[in-house]
């Protein structure tokens, strides 16, 4: 009981250090800040955003947000909609939370340092006790300063984590103060942690590589720059990010044009060993990064091969219909990364489990062994050989209702979760221990899984029926609108402005 208040007063403070800081996001894929920072200045006034998010349909709007920043209308508009009817009752309960924390994170505001002190949720286990020489950790908080990544890392138990190197929801940021560098150095080093291989920040939300609008991709070019630069004044080498959005234009181009930024980016820094790591990504039609085919493409017209990578996403590998849950599909996949992409290229993994379907093309974030990948698909990712070395980040959900009912984060989820990630490493999968784990995590998914089947199941008939009209438009010589072809979807959603099928955008 007194541990729990002290992770809820920490949390309290944490979100309090977003005041006079440029990251106000206290966690991960914040994803959900930007949307959310809209509806919360309608609702509560600007400075209601605390960077307090919820978890439940994060990542989910990642991709959304590269909508506004093409100024592609309407993509835009549905996907807000999208978001707003996700997350409407979550975002409530934030809003309030936020709120009737205020008072308290002030109070709290002091006592942050030493209740950085306090014992960490989970001790570190040390790599080399491992079976496998496997990294994990998660998307931990930078809020207050870069260095407070590593406190978080440390605080959790985590061998590697991610962080956000600025506000990834807004342009205009401070640059990093010289306290907070050298702080992050200095704290890495007296905690073990390699920059160069452990530590993977994530970039920015807004930035899409792929602009082709002069105005956006030069300020996407310029935020993406600054990132590379804060990577190496940081020691860390390698920087993960989304590719981009063609915004309904020609994929190939749109893809050249990211190959084009990247050249460009590595020529102004020369002599930096910064490694831009591609993402894999969940949605499709207008989402590049949702095929492999896409990476190798990319890949293929980067000058400078040595620096540029790829982060494969379990959640996005599988929503974009690439199978990891038995032994047999996993080596397919694993197959296939290797034969378009390249092993070689491969420098990190975000571990999450999937909420949706597989090949629903959404992006939802399940805790490990809850959603449709099941424990078996980590089991098969923690013990394939070449994945050794790698630093694997969790960007799962950690949000609980808290005794009052508002929202809080529980960070011994990514503690529990670390540790049950090491725990496969040489488990018998067919052994009663692994069984059991298997059993009791479907379970705790189960109403959640059911929610998201009956979506998708409503969604494929809405498509077929579809389908099937537009079969008959065209008979008749009346057909005006193209039957969603799958694969390209996009052309279709934003015709009709289907909100259930924007929201991988
Ligand atoms: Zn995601
Ligand atoms: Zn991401």
């Amino acid at each position: 009981m007194p541990r729990q208040s002290l992770r809820t007063r920490r949390t309290v403070a944490e979100a309090s250090q977003t005041k006079p800081q440029p990251e106000p996001e206290p966690k991960k894929p914040a994803a959900a800040a930007t949307p959310k920072k809209t509806r919360t200045a309608a609702a509560a006034g600007p400075k209601a955003a605390t960077g307090k998010v919820s978890d439940v349909e994060e990542e989910e709007s990642d991709s959304k947000l590269e909508a506004p920043t093409a100024g592609e209308a309407k993509a835009s508009r549905n996907a807000r909609a999208t978001k707003r009817k996700t997350v409407a009752e979550d975002d409530d309960e934030v809003v309030k939370a936020e709120k009737a924390s205020k008072p308290a994170a002030k109070k709290m505001r002091t006592a942050k340092a030493k209740i950085e002190d306090i014992v960490p949720l989970a001790k570190r286990t040390a790599v080399s006790s491992l079976k496998k020489t496997i990294y994990i950790g998660a998307h931990v908080s930078g809020a207050g300063g870069v260095q407070n990544s590593v406190h978080n890392a440390v605080h959790i138990g985590a061998n590697a984590f991610a962080l956000f190197l600025k506000s990834q929801r807004k342009w205009d940021n401070p640059p990093l103060a010289a306290e907070a560098r050298d702080a992050f150095r200095s704290l890495s080093k007296e905690h073990g942690f390699d920059s160069c291989r452990h530590c993977v920040p994530h970039g920015s939300y807004l930035v899409n590589l792929a602009a082709a609008e002069k105005a956006k991709a030069d300020q996407a070019y310029t935020s993406f720059l600054d990132d590379l630069r804060r990577c190496d004044a940081l020691g860390i080498v390698l920087y993960n990010f989304h590719p981009g959005n063609t915004n309904g234009g020609d994929r190939a181009e749109a893809i050249s044009r990211i190959a084009a930024q990247l050249n460009k980016a590595h020529q102004a820094t020369k002599g930096s060993k910064v490694v831009a790591v591609l993402e894999n990504m969940a949605g499709q039609g207008n989402v590049i990064g949702c095929k492999f085919e896409d990476l190798r493409d990319i890949i293929a017209q980067v000058d400078d091969k040595s620096r540029v990578g790829v982060c494969i996403d379990t959640c996005h590998t599988f929503a974009a219909g690439y199978d990891l849950r038995t032994p047999e599909v996993f080596a397919k996949t694993v197959q296939a990364f290797d034969d378009l992409v390249g092993n070689s290229y491969l420098r990190a993994f975000h571990l999450n489990d999937s909420k949706a379907p597989f090949d629903s093309h959404r992006d939802l974030h399940a805790n490990i062994g809850t959603g449709f990948l099941g424990l078996r698909a980590f089991h098969n990712v923690m013990n394939h050989a070449p994945f050794q070395g790698l630093p694997m980040v969790l960007e799962t959900p950690i949000d609980r209702k808290g005794a009052d009912g508002k929202a809080v984060e529980d960070k011994q989820i990514w503690a529990d979760e670390i540790k049950l990630l090491e725990s496969l490493i040489g488990m018998d999968p067919e052994g009663d221990e692994f069984k059991a784990l298997d059993v009791k995590l479907q379970k705790q998914g189960e109403a959640e899984r059911n929610k998201l089947q009956a979506q998708a199941d409503k969604k494929g008939a809405m498509e077929a029926k579809k389908a099937e009209k537009a079969a008959k438009g065209k008979v008749g010589g009346a057909a005006k609108k193209k039957a969603p072809a799958k694969g390209n979807k996009k052309a279709a959603d934003s015709s009709d402005g289907d909100e259930d099928a924007s929201e991988s955008e």
